[in-house]
């Protein structure tokens, strides 16, 4: 039989990690198709189901035969609806040349990268960053520069220290707000304070992933597109995934300069074509729909969060954080680092997420994939029944650390 190598991947593949978002959420599945009860909190995803009058739009769609290819960019009906989207929600005017929509906001990133980048380029990136950032940058042969913040400034970079982190490479900077995996939401006054920093950098392009904007519990969404001094450079990333529960849909999109939206239609016409047809039409009425549903799940997250973080705090050694958005909590881990149990010695967030897994059978994911050690990711995207009973479960394993 012939050897098998993996030297014949490429250098490209060998040198990425797999997500661990989605390798704690596989690992949270192979231990409960072994018969265990996991709850996992690793996954960002609502547990949720899809509002059903979006359902209801795409069977209506596949009736009226919405089964064929696409324009590239998109249906031209649904760029029509995201630019009323962008006006409505967010006062940014684009027009339906400004849009591509793809197979999720994943894939607008890595169009974005694949057609910004060139070898060496630098792109900084606010850790915590949404662990996918760093690869797609590197897989198109960007360098990443991490710009950190800890739980002492809420995980929120500041523009001292983005003007640091610049140089005559910088070419993009990628960002959430609402954060993840921090929850962390800018102000308008701190975004404004990024934006002046750079409105001198006209070869720096920015790129605001507002994908969790509808879960946001402070009720104020500023979109970067909207401070004049860079609104001309800035891409707006946003999608269906969370805050229409659509995240199996694969849809997400861009508004940005038309000259980079042409780039990212030709990257994707030669990889994927135009996203699903019949999802592109149910997204047109989901844009269209009043937002009842999707605020419900804002406010049964928001309920979730005050309980979560209730139970968290009563944990010695957990620093919690108060996040204004998204479906995550970031807390600091680092009291246990040097503690063990038996022969297993925790020594880092990595650790700690496997023992948590092991131990609790609590699926979390570690800082260390999202920039910032010593921190874990747990998303409560889950039933309070859920979240209540890994809250003890965690509890009781970190009390069994010594
Ligand atoms: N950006 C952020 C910040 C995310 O958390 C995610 C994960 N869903 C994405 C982008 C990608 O979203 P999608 O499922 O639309 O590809
Ligand atoms: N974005 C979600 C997360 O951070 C989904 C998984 C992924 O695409 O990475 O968990």
């Amino acid at each position: 039989m012939a050897m098998v190598s993996t030297e014949v991947l490429s250098r490209k593949v060998l040198a990425m990690e797999e997500s661990a978002t989605l390798k704690m959420a596989q690992l949270g599945r192979d231990l409960a198709a072994k018969g265990h009860h996991v709850i996992s909190l690793s996954l960002g995803e609502p547990d949720f189901d899809t509002p059903d009058h979006i359902k209801e739009a795409a069977k209506k769609a596949l009736d009226e035969g919405y089964t064929k290819y696409t324009p590239v960019p998109g249906l031209m009906e649904l760029r029509e609806a995201i630019c009323r989207k962008f006006e409505r929600d967010n006062g940014l005017h684009f027009t339906p040349a400004q849009i591509v929509v793809s197979n999720g906001a994943k894939q607008s990133i890595a169009n974005l990268c694949a057609a910004m980048l060139n070898p060496g380029d630098e792109v900084i990136l606010f850790a915590p960053y949404w662990v996918s950032y760093y690869d797609i940058v590197s897989m198109n042969e960007g360098v990443p520069v991490v710009v950190a913040a800890g739980i002492d400034q809420d995980f929120k970079v500041t523009a001292a220290q983005v003007a640091a982190a610049i140089t005559d490479r910088t070419k993009l900077i990628i960002f959430s707000s609402p954060c993840n995996p921090s929850g962390s939401v800018f102000t308008q006054d701190e975004l404004e304070a990024i934006a002046a920093v750079l409105a001198p950098h006209e070869q720096i392009y920015i790129v605001a992933d507002e994908i969790y904007e509808y879960i946001n519990f402070s009720g104020a969404h500023v979109s970067m597109g909207t401070i004049p001094s860079v609104a001309a450079r800035t891409i707006t990333v946003n999608g269906f995934a969370k805050g229409y529960a659509m995240t199996g849909w694969r849809l997400g999109y861009i508004g940005a300069p038309t000259f980079i939206a042409n780039a990212c239609t030709k990257i994707q016409g030669q990889v994927t074509s135009g996203a699903n047809a019949f999802a592109q039409k149910a997204a047109v009425h989901a844009l269209d729909a009043d937002l009842t549903a999707t605020y419900a799940m804002r406010d049964a997250f928001q309920k979730r969060r005050e309980l979560i973080i209730g139970l968290l705090e009563q944990i010695p050694g957990l620093k919690v954080n108060h996040p204004q958005g998204a479906f995550y909590l970031f807390p600091e881990v680092s009291a246990y680092f040097g503690k063990s149990l038996g022969d297993q010695v925790i020594n880092d967030d990595n650790d700690l997420s496997e023992y948590l897994l092991a131990e609790a059978h609590v699926a979390t994911v570690a800082g260390e994939a999202f920039g910032i050690p010593g921190c874990i990711r747990i998303s409560y995207a889950a039933s309070e029944e859920d979240l209540r009973e890994a809250a003890r479960r965690i509890a009781a394993a970190l009390g069994k650390l010594k």
